[in-house]
Protein backbone atom coordinates (compact mmCIF):
# COMPACT_ATOMS: atom_id res chain seq x y z
CA UNK A 1 0.00 0.00 0.00
CA UNK A 2 1.38 3.54 -0.80
CA UNK A 3 0.00 7.06 0.37
CA UNK A 4 -1.38 7.65 -2.60
CA UNK A 5 -4.57 9.80 -3.51
CA UNK A 6 -7.18 7.96 -2.42
CA UNK A 7 -5.42 5.85 1.11
CA UNK A 8 -5.13 9.94 1.78
CA UNK A 9 -8.29 10.78 1.50
CA UNK A 10 -9.50 8.27 3.44
CA UNK A 11 -6.20 8.82 6.11
CA UNK A 12 -7.84 12.55 6.56
CA UNK A 13 -11.23 11.43 6.36
CA UNK A 14 -10.35 9.33 9.48
CA UNK A 15 -8.36 12.27 11.26
CA UNK A 16 -11.36 14.31 10.79
CA UNK A 17 -13.82 11.87 12.38
CA UNK A 18 -12.12 11.62 15.54
CA UNK A 19 -11.56 16.07 15.70
CA UNK A 20 -8.58 16.98 13.87
CA UNK A 21 -10.08 19.37 11.76
CA UNK A 22 -7.26 22.19 11.82
CA UNK A 23 -6.77 22.99 7.84
CA UNK A 24 -2.50 23.58 8.45
CA UNK A 25 -2.00 20.04 10.86
CA UNK A 26 -4.63 17.97 8.24
CA UNK A 27 -2.30 19.43 5.79
CA UNK A 28 0.58 18.74 7.21
CA UNK A 29 -0.12 15.01 8.03
CA UNK A 30 -0.54 14.58 4.26
CA UNK A 31 2.67 15.31 3.72
CA UNK A 32 4.15 12.70 5.96
CA UNK A 33 4.12 9.29 4.84
CA UNK A 34 3.68 7.32 7.96
CA UNK A 35 4.78 3.66 6.60
CA UNK A 36 8.85 6.05 6.14
CA UNK A 37 8.26 5.99 10.39
CA UNK A 38 7.02 2.54 10.83
CA UNK A 39 9.05 0.55 9.07
CA UNK A 40 9.16 -3.22 8.99
CA UNK A 41 5.80 -6.06 8.99
CA UNK A 42 3.59 -3.44 10.26
CA UNK A 43 4.32 -0.87 7.68
CA UNK A 44 1.16 -2.21 5.95
CA UNK A 45 -1.03 -0.97 8.80
CA UNK A 46 0.97 2.19 8.32
CA UNK A 47 -2.59 3.90 7.47
CA UNK A 48 -4.98 2.50 9.78
CA UNK A 49 -5.94 4.82 13.31
CA UNK A 50 -4.15 2.35 15.59
CA UNK A 51 -0.39 2.75 17.52
CA UNK A 52 1.91 0.52 16.06
CA UNK A 53 5.16 -1.32 17.59
CA UNK A 54 8.38 0.39 16.63
CA UNK A 55 11.93 -0.94 17.98
CA UNK A 56 13.58 -0.73 21.40
CA UNK A 57 9.57 -1.87 22.87
CA UNK A 58 8.31 1.31 22.18
CA UNK A 59 4.87 2.33 19.85
CA UNK A 60 4.44 5.02 17.10
CA UNK A 61 1.35 7.20 18.28
CA UNK A 62 -2.24 6.09 17.05
CA UNK A 63 -2.18 9.19 14.04
CA UNK A 64 -5.80 10.70 15.33
CA UNK A 65 -3.93 11.45 18.52
CA UNK A 66 -0.96 13.21 16.63
CA UNK A 67 -3.22 15.44 15.12
CA UNK A 68 -5.13 16.54 18.28
CA UNK A 69 -1.91 17.19 19.86
CA UNK A 70 -0.30 19.16 17.53
CA UNK A 71 -3.55 20.98 16.79
CA UNK A 72 -3.79 21.84 20.68
CA UNK A 73 0.17 23.32 20.56
CA UNK A 74 -0.76 25.87 18.20
CA UNK A 75 2.36 25.54 16.21
CA UNK A 76 2.83 28.77 14.34
CA UNK A 77 5.38 29.06 11.27
CA UNK A 78 8.23 30.93 12.98
CA UNK A 79 7.99 28.57 15.89
CA UNK A 80 11.02 26.84 17.62
CA UNK A 81 9.44 23.51 18.42
CA UNK A 82 10.61 20.97 21.15
CA UNK A 83 9.31 17.34 21.38
CA UNK A 84 9.63 14.80 23.98
CA UNK A 85 10.20 10.99 23.05
CA UNK A 86 11.40 11.14 19.14
CA UNK A 87 10.29 7.10 19.04
CA UNK A 88 9.72 6.55 14.94
CA UNK A 89 10.19 10.02 14.14
CA UNK A 90 6.76 10.47 13.01
CA UNK A 91 5.19 13.65 15.14
CA UNK A 92 8.51 15.25 14.73
CA UNK A 93 8.13 15.01 11.10
CA UNK A 94 4.35 16.56 11.23
CA UNK A 95 5.93 19.50 13.71
CA UNK A 96 8.77 20.05 11.32
CA UNK A 97 6.10 20.87 8.54
CA UNK A 98 4.75 23.53 10.52
CA UNK A 99 7.44 25.48 12.37
CA UNK A 100 10.64 26.72 11.61
CA UNK A 101 13.13 24.25 13.32
CA UNK A 102 11.84 21.12 15.42
CA UNK A 103 14.62 19.52 18.60
CA UNK A 104 13.54 16.17 19.38
CA UNK A 105 15.11 14.41 22.34
CA UNK A 106 14.76 10.78 22.95
CA UNK A 107 16.38 8.35 25.43
CA UNK A 108 17.32 5.60 22.74
CA UNK A 109 20.37 5.84 21.09
CA UNK A 110 18.98 3.29 18.14
CA UNK A 111 15.54 5.08 17.69
CA UNK A 112 17.48 8.56 17.23
CA UNK A 113 19.68 6.89 14.90
CA UNK A 114 16.71 5.41 12.75
CA UNK A 115 14.61 8.40 13.37
CA UNK A 116 17.56 10.36 11.84
CA UNK A 117 17.90 8.33 8.74
CA UNK A 118 14.22 8.84 8.15
CA UNK A 119 14.33 12.33 7.97
CA UNK A 120 17.58 12.48 5.58
CA UNK A 121 15.39 9.97 3.62
CA UNK A 122 12.36 11.96 3.29
CA UNK A 123 14.54 15.20 2.59
CA UNK A 124 13.47 16.88 6.02
CA UNK A 125 16.70 19.24 7.03
CA UNK A 126 14.80 21.14 9.73
CA UNK A 127 15.06 18.93 12.38
CA UNK A 128 17.66 18.55 14.98
CA UNK A 129 18.12 15.05 17.31
CA UNK A 130 19.38 14.38 20.04
CA UNK A 131 20.09 11.68 22.72
CA UNK A 132 19.43 12.24 26.15
CA UNK A 133 17.17 12.10 29.20
CA UNK A 134 14.37 14.73 27.79
CA UNK A 135 13.06 15.42 31.05
CA UNK A 136 15.60 18.18 31.43
CA UNK A 137 14.95 19.58 28.14
CA UNK A 138 17.95 21.19 26.34
CA UNK A 139 19.02 24.24 28.10
CA UNK A 140 21.77 25.44 25.02
CA UNK A 141 18.75 25.68 22.88
CA UNK A 142 16.25 27.69 25.07
CA UNK A 143 13.91 29.04 25.15
CA UNK A 144 11.47 27.26 23.16
CA UNK A 145 7.73 28.47 21.66
CA UNK A 146 6.28 25.36 21.84
CA UNK A 147 7.43 22.01 23.45
CA UNK A 148 5.37 18.68 23.02
CA UNK A 149 5.66 15.61 24.96
CA UNK A 150 5.01 12.09 23.85
CA UNK A 151 5.62 10.41 27.30
CA UNK A 152 3.56 10.39 30.12
CA UNK A 153 5.30 12.28 33.12
CA UNK A 154 3.89 12.51 36.55
CA UNK A 155 3.81 16.35 36.71
CA UNK A 156 5.05 18.53 33.97
CA UNK A 157 8.80 18.46 34.38
CA UNK A 158 10.18 22.01 35.88
CA UNK A 159 13.01 22.65 33.25
CA UNK A 160 10.63 22.06 31.04
CA UNK A 161 8.38 25.09 32.26
CA UNK A 162 11.48 26.53 32.53
CA UNK A 163 11.90 26.36 29.00
CA UNK A 164 8.86 27.94 27.66
CA UNK A 165 8.91 31.05 26.14
CA UNK A 166 6.27 33.59 27.66
CA UNK A 167 3.53 33.22 25.49
CA UNK A 168 4.66 29.82 24.80
CA UNK A 169 2.48 26.26 24.82
CA UNK A 170 3.48 23.12 26.33
CA UNK A 171 1.27 20.05 25.51
CA UNK A 172 2.31 17.01 27.24
CA UNK A 173 0.21 13.91 28.51
CA UNK A 174 0.38 13.28 32.91
CA UNK A 175 -0.27 10.75 34.92
CA UNK A 176 0.73 7.63 36.42
CA UNK A 177 1.61 4.81 33.77
CA UNK A 178 -0.97 1.93 33.03
CA UNK A 179 -3.98 4.54 34.56
CA UNK A 180 -5.54 6.74 32.45
CA UNK A 181 -3.49 9.49 32.02
CA UNK A 182 -4.88 13.51 30.87
CA UNK A 183 -3.52 15.46 28.12
CA UNK A 184 -2.74 19.01 29.33
CA UNK A 185 -1.93 22.12 27.93
CA UNK A 186 0.36 24.69 29.46
CA UNK A 187 0.19 28.13 28.42
CA UNK A 188 3.05 30.39 30.21
CA UNK A 189 2.24 33.94 30.64
CA UNK A 190 3.83 36.65 32.30
CA UNK A 191 2.36 36.14 35.76
CA UNK A 192 2.40 32.24 35.59
CA UNK A 193 1.31 28.95 33.82
CA UNK A 194 -2.30 28.17 32.55
CA UNK A 195 -3.51 24.10 32.88
CA UNK A 196 -6.28 22.97 30.82
CA UNK A 197 -6.93 19.65 30.61
CA UNK A 198 -8.06 18.18 27.02
CA UNK A 199 -8.97 14.37 27.18
CA UNK A 200 -7.94 11.16 28.47
CA UNK A 201 -4.79 9.42 26.64
CA UNK A 202 -2.42 6.76 27.33
CA UNK A 203 1.18 6.66 26.63
CA UNK A 204 4.03 5.15 27.76
CA UNK A 205 5.99 6.54 30.87
CA UNK A 206 8.41 9.09 30.69
CA UNK A 207 11.38 7.34 32.32
CA UNK A 208 14.80 9.15 33.60
CA UNK A 209 18.34 7.88 32.15
CA UNK A 210 19.09 7.13 28.70
CA UNK A 211 17.54 3.51 27.47
CA UNK A 212 19.09 0.15 27.71
CA UNK A 213 19.50 -1.24 24.19
N1 LIG B 1 6.64 10.66 19.20
C1 LIG B 1 6.86 9.26 18.87
C2 LIG B 1 6.15 8.29 19.80
C3 LIG B 1 6.83 8.24 21.05
S1 LIG B 1 6.62 6.91 22.16
C4 LIG B 1 6.51 8.96 17.45
O1 LIG B 1 5.98 9.83 16.76
O2 LIG B 1 6.81 7.85 17.01
C5 LIG B 1 7.47 7.71 23.51
C6 LIG B 1 8.97 7.80 23.36
O3 LIG B 1 9.45 8.55 24.49
C7 LIG B 1 9.67 6.45 23.42
O4 LIG B 1 10.47 6.28 22.28
C8 LIG B 1 10.52 6.53 24.69
O5 LIG B 1 11.76 5.86 24.60
C9 LIG B 1 10.70 8.03 24.84
N2 LIG B 1 11.04 8.50 26.19
C10 LIG B 1 10.55 8.08 27.39
N3 LIG B 1 11.12 8.76 28.41
C11 LIG B 1 11.99 9.66 27.84
C12 LIG B 1 12.88 10.65 28.36
N4 LIG B 1 13.01 10.88 29.68
N5 LIG B 1 13.61 11.37 27.49
C13 LIG B 1 13.51 11.17 26.14
N6 LIG B 1 12.69 10.24 25.59
C14 LIG B 1 11.94 9.49 26.43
Amino acid sequence: MTFDAPTKMQFVYTLRSKGVTDARVLTAMEQVDRAAYVKGIFADRAYEDMPLPIASGQTISQPSVVGLMTQALKVGPRDKVLEIGTGSGYQAAILSKLARRVYTVERFRSLVHAARATFDEQGISNITTFTADGSFGLPEQAPFDRILLTAAAEDPPGPLLAQLRVGGIMVLPVGQSDTVQSLIRVTRHETGYEYDELRAVRFVPLLEGLGQE
